[in-house]
C-alpha cells in the first residue's frame, strides 16, 4: 500500500502516464527522486529509472509500451532520433497485425499500410503458385511504422534519449553511459538494439553467429512503375534464402536475402533478380541498394543474464522460413515489459519468467527450423518448383502460416511427412 501510494505520487510529477498503475514496492522513492532532480557522480549526472530499454524499434517500443502503462518510469534510449530510416521489406503478417493492434492500438490503415490479398509464389522467375484471395498481407515503410511505435511508447510514458551514443554498457548494476556522461541506471536492462546488440556483445563477446546469421539486400523502386499490388515471394531467387516483390503505398521493394555463409556473393542473386524485375532499369549502377543483417532463425536459447533481457532481434527471434521478425519483435517485447513489472512488484528473477513467456516462439522457430531443411537443403531443392505446383495446397499452407492462421507446431510432422512424401515422388519422375 504505502508503495503503491509512492507510485501514484510518481505518476502525478509526470505527463502522460496512464491511472491504472501497479503496486509497485520499495523501489520508487530513489526513482522520483533521481528523475526530479538527477544525481551529481563526480562530473557524472546520473539519472535512475525502473527499466532502460535500449533500441526503439519494434521490440524496444512494445516493451516501453507495456512497461510505462503499467506505472514504470521507462528510459527509452536509441542512437537515432525518430523518424530513421530501417532496411525491411516492411511486410506486416496478420500475426503482427494482431500484436500490433493489442500492444499499441494500431490498426492497418491506409496512410502508413497498403493491403493485398494477390499473392504470387515463384521460383527463379517462373510461378508456381497464385492466389487472388490470400490472407491479407499489410506492407509499410518502416521510417513511419517505428516513428508511429516510438510515438505511442512516448505517450504512454516512456522517456526517450535519442539520438545518444551508448558508450559503456553494464550489465551487472546494470546501467548505461552516454558519450555525454550521463550515467542511465535500472533494476532491469532490455536490450533491444538489433541483429549487431551491443547488449547481446556486452554479455556474450558477440551478438551473432557468423555461421548463422541472415543477410538481406534491398532497393525501393519507383512506385509508378506498376499498379499491380501482387506480392511475390521468390524461393529460387537465392539459396537458403528467397527474393520479395513488396508494394506499398508510394514505392516498390525488392530485396534478396537468406543465410549469409551460403551466399557470400548475394550482390550476384541480387542482380540476377533486379534483371528480372526491373529490366527496363538501364543504368542499374545508379540503384542504391542497401543490405543488412538478419538473424534468419538462430535465437538465442537463453537471451539474457541476470537483470538483462534480450528481445527481438538481439535474441534471434526471426522466423527460419519467411525471415519475418516484427511480430516476434513486438511479442517479445511485450514480455520483458511485463516481467519487469513483476519482477519490481515480487522481486523475482527475471530471466526464469521471461523463459516461461517465451517458450511458444522458442518452439516455433525450433520446428521451422527443421521444416526449413527440407525447403532449402541443396540436393531436394531443385524438386521443389515441380512439388508445389503439383500440389496448390501448399501455397495456402504457406499463405496461412505467414497469416499466422495456423502454426508450424499444428502443422509439424504432418507437413514434414507431406513434404518428404511429395519431394520423393517429384524426383522420381512421377
Ligand atoms: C532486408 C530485410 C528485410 C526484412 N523484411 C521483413 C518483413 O518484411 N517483415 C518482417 O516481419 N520482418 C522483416 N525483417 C526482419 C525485421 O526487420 C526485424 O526482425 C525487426 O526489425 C526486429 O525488430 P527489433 O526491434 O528487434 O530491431 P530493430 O528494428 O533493428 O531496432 C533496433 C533499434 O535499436 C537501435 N540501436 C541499435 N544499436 C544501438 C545502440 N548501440 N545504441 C542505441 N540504439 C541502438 C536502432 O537504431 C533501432 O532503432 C527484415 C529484415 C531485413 C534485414
Amino acid at each position: 500500500m504505502k508503495g503503491q501510494k509512492r507510485l501514484l505520487a510518481h505518476n502525478a510529477t509526470t505527463t502522460s502516464r496512464r491511472p491504472n498503475a501497479l503496486c509497485v514496492s520499495n523501489l520508487l522513492v530513489s526513482t522520483i527522486t533521481d528523475r526530479r532532480s538527477p544525481k551529481q557522480e563526480g562530473c557524472f549526472v546520473k539519472h535512475s529509472f525502473d527499466v532502460l530499454v535500449l533500441g526503439s524499434g519494434p521490440a524496444g517500443s512494445a516493451a516501453a509500451i507495456t512497461a510505462a502503462r503499467s506505472g514504470l518510469s521507462v528510459a527509452l534510449i536509441d542512437k537515432s532520433a525518430f523518424p530513421r530510416e530501417k532496411l525491411c521489406g516492411g511486410g506486416i503478417t496478420g500475426r503482427s497485425a494482431r500484436y500490433m493492434a493489442e500492444i499499441f492500438e494500431l490498426c492497418p490503415d491506409r496512410n502508413l499500410f497498403l493491403g493485398s490479398t494477390r499473392f504470387r509464389l515463384a521460383f527463379e522467375g517462373s510461378t508456381i503458385g497464385e492466389m487472388a484471395d490470400a490472407p491479407v498481407l499489410q506492407m509499410t515503410m518502416r521510417r513511419e511504422f517505428d516513428a508511429e511505435l516510438h510515438r505511442r511508447a512516448v505517450a504512454a510514458g516512456a522517456q526517450v534519449f535519442a539520438p545518444v551514443k551508448v558508450s559503456t554498457i553494464n550489465t551487472e548494476t546494470p546501467s548505461l553511459t552516454l558519450a555525454d556522461g550521463r550515467i542511465l541506471s535500472s533494476r532491469i536492462l532490455i536490450g533491444a538494439d538489433g541483429a549487431n546488440s551491443a547488449v547481446a556483445r556486452s554479455l556474450y563477446g558477440r551478438a551473432f553467429d557468423p555461421a548463422e546469421i541472415g543477410f538481406g539486400l534491398e532497393v525501393e523502386l519507383d512506385r509508378s512503375l506498376t499498379d499491380d499490388n501482387t506480392v511475390e515471394i521468390d524461393l529460387g531467387a537465392a539459396p537458403w534464402g528467397y527474393g520479395w516483390k513488396f508494394p506499398k503505398n508510394d514505392s516498390i521493394t525488392l530485396g534478396v536475402g537468406g543465410l549469409h555463409a551460403k551466399n557470400p556473393d548475394m550482390q550476384a542473386y541480387f542482380r540476377k533478380y533486379l534483371a528480372l524485375h526491373a529490366p527496363h532499369l538501364r543504368d542499374k549502377s545508379r540503384i542504391r541498394c542497401k543490405g543488412a543483417f538478419l538473424p534468419f532463425g538462430a535465437y538465442r536459447k537463453v537471451p539474457g543474464r541476470g537483470p538483462v533481457l534480450l528481445v527481438g532481434d538481439a535474441a534471434g527471434l526471426v522466423d527460419p522460413i519467411t525471415g519475418e521478425g516484427i511480430a516476434w519483435a513486438m511479442r517479445s517485447g511485450q514480455f520483458a515489459g511485463e516481467v519487469a513489472v513483476r519482477t519490481l512488484q515480487t522481486n523475482t528473477r527475471p530471466m526464469d519468467a521471461y523463459m516461461e513467456r517465451l517458450r511458444y516462439i522458442h518452439r516455433e522457430i525450433a520446428v521451422a527450423r527443421r521444416i526449413r531443411m527440407l525447403i532449402y537443403a541443396t540436393p531436394v531443392r531443385r524438386y521443389f518448383p515441380r512439388t508445389v505446383e503439383r500440389n496448390p495446397s501448399m501455397t495456402r499452407s504457406y499463405l496461412r502460416l505467414l497469416s499466422g492462421e495456423v502454426d508450424y507446431h499444428d502443422l509439424g510432422h504432418k507437413v514434414l511427412w507431406r513434404i518428404a512424401r511429395q519431394l520423393g515422388v517429384a524426383a522420381l519422375g512421377r
